[in-house]
């Protein structure tokens, strides 16, 4: 019997770039401008693909991995901003439930409801981010968070905004562009999804200036490392 296809979707090329050569028999198949990289890791069928930057990238990345490759479950792996006080530069957060903080259709519906949907927030999968979470925590040193990860169009990268944010959503770990939308695509089709991302700046003022250099240096070797650490144990 074949195994159920797994994705692992990256915002970055940085990030594909570090995953790609785990990949065995690659083959490579263009989509909607998109190359979906075929193949096997530790014998599990696995497509690995960037999905692009924000929502609408997440999103359609998301359903086309449903509907044109058959993936039954999605893993999102990627940078983020940390929101709460004590989500560091370097630590991984992985979601537990997810939410758009841009999403106001407000005085119709309540700030942050996904109109017609009655939530706002969206859960990422237990069992998955169980196996995640448990794939970090065989990283030496990285410190792991898990709970609220919220997504919206906007790059968060001054005091002022991440401040707001914090006041409106305390129990928000990191911010990020991509994960609440694939969220609500994996809730729409009922297949479970999870997302891991790792801090790259405090969505503060220097929060453009930390991003660059962490991508560069640190990110792709964590989420490399948590992806492996991941199917080995599957
Ligand atoms: N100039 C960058 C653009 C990256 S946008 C580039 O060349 O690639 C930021 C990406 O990292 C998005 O995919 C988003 O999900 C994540 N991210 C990291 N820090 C963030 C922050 N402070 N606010 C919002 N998204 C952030």
């Amino acid at each position: 019997m074949t195994r159920p296809t797994l994705a692992v979707v990256s915002a970055m090329h940085e990030e594909l770039r570090a995953l790609l050569p785990l990949l065995e028999d690659c083959r490579t198949q263009r989509l909607a401008g998109r190359d979906f990289h075929l193949g096997h890791i530790h014998g599990q069928p696995i497509v690995l693909v960037l999905s692009g930057i924000g929502k609408v990238a997440a999103a359609a990345t998301a359903v086309l991995l449903m509907q044109a490759f058959d993936v039954q479950r999605l893993v999102f792996t990627g940078v983020a901003g940390g929101l709460h006080r004590d989500v560091a530069v370097g630590d991984v957060v992985v979601a537990r439930q997810l939410l758009q903080h841009d999403m106001d259709a407000s005085p119709l519906f309540p700030r942050f409801e996904v109109p017609l949907t009655g939530r706002s927030r969206f859960d990422a999968d237990p069992q998955l981010s169980d196996a995640l979470a448990a794939a970090v925590r065989r990283l030496p040193d990285v410190r792991l968070h898990e709970g609220l990860i919220v997504s919206g169009d906007r790059f968060v990268g001054s005091a002022a905004q991440s401040d707001a944010l914090r006041a409106v959503l305390p129990d928000a770990l990191a911010v990020e562009m991509e994960g609440a939308a694939v969220a609500q695509v994996c809730a729409d089709f009922g297949r479970p999804c999870a997302v891991v991302r790792t801090i790259s700046d405090r969505a503060d003022d220097s929060a453009h200036v930390d991003f660059g250099r962490f991508i560069e240096e640190v990110a792709s070797a964590t989420t490399r490392a948590v992806i492996e650490n991941w199917l080995r144990a599957e």
